[in-house]
């Protein structure tokens, strides 16, 4: 029997949850979580590097675990927990530290691009993320780590790390940690406005926690053209919401749209009234659940205190090992 791995992913107490975090990464971590033994948490100490407004963390890291939970997270199944509920991490991004060198830690992408756009605030903690990122990756020893192209550069810091600690100590103690290649099909959901994907950044977002009326005005206002033209291939705005449509609505559904549109006959009014309702179907049983669990606070509670105990458990475990070996010892 193989050993079941071990997958790890942060999620940044940042933002709400839109249609492409959901279908494109959240999704595929519901499955996961059934097929090897995942851990998630909210990164609340990297958070801190942008000096967040202290009287809205808290709020952010609920909202973003009650979003977590309502779209499928099972807390009786993975580990979920926020991360500075488990302060272990801390030291060990101080010891690994000892391991991490300023030169390649400046050399960093998002360091270097970070300095450019906040001159004002070098801290340390922004140097030192990525140590910090290796801490809560070997903290569980993880052998996978679900990460965007933008983290790549980061789990190979935290490789190194790792391989110079395994050699400098001569132990076989961290693992060879690896991007979690995902074998489904990843799906890109695009913006309704016109080109690209959706995302936070690209304002175009469409959350899960909008209610039906905001999201039928968001569809409505989606970009379109002057209509089909025969012998002409679809325009990429009109392309996109075919891709929602196809994403959010029945075969049959999709499939007539497209008849209609390759005939000529389409009406955008109704394409967008169809797609509305069609994305109204999903979000709002996920809505509905975001603010009964928002309003559980004995339930959100529960969950990050048994996850804080499960993520300690691990951490303890990796952290008295990695005193051990760099000889730090009991009396
Ligand atoms: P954003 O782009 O809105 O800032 P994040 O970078 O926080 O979102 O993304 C979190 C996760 O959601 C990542 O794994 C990313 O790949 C996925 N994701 C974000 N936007 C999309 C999208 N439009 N389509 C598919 N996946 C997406």
């Amino acid at each position: 029997m193989t050993k079941m791995k071990t997958v790890l992913s942060g999620i940044r107490p940042t933002g709400q949850l839109h249609l492409g975090n959901y279908f494109g990464a959240l999704k595929n971590f519901v499955q996961m979580q059934h097929e090897a033994r995942c851990y998630f948490f909210i990164a609340d100490y990297h958070a801190l590097t942008t000096h967040p407004d202290p009287a809205q963390l808290h709020g952010n890291i609920r909202n973003v675990l009650a979003e977590y939970l309502a779209a499928g997270l099972d807390p009786e199944v993975a580990t979920i927990y926020v991360q500075s509920d488990v302060p272990q991490t801390a030291e060990l991004s101080l010891l690994l530290g000892m391991h991490a060198y300023v030169g390649e830690l400046e050399r960093t992408v998002s360091f270097k691009e970070k300095v450019r756009k906040h001159p004002d605030n070098v801290n340390v903690g922004l140097l030192s993320y990525p140590v910090l990122q290796a801490a809560d990756i070997l903290i569980h020893r993880a052998d996978y780590v679900p990460i965007g192209k933008d983290q790549e550069q980061h789990l190979e810091i935290t490789r190194k790390i790792a391989r110079r600690f395994n050699n400098i100590y001569g132990v076989e103690f961290f693992p060879d940690s690896q991007a979690f290649e995902n074998k489904r099909e990843t799906i890109k959901v695009p913006g309704l406005d016109g080109s690209g994907k959706m995302g936070k950044s690209e304002g175009n977002g469409i959350f899960l926690a909008d209610s039906d009326e905001v999201i039928r005005k968001k569809v409505m206002r989606a970009v379109t053209d002057s209509g089909p033209v025969a012998g002409e291939p679809m325009g990429e705005a009109v392309s996109n919401i075919f891709t929602v449509l196809k994403i959010v609505s029945t075969p049959e559904v999709y499939d007539d749209f497209l008849a209609r549109y390759n005939d000529g006959t389409i009406r955008y009014g109704d394409l967008k009234k169809q797609l509305a309702e069609d994305i109204i179907s999903v979000v709002s049983p996920i809505r509905a659940r975001i603010e009964e669990i928002k309003a559980d606070d004995a339930y959100l509670h529960k969950v990050v205190t048994e996850g804080a105990g499960r993520a300690r458990a691990s951490a303890d475990a990796t952290v008295s090992r990695v005193r051990e070996i760099m000889g730090i010892k009991p009396f």
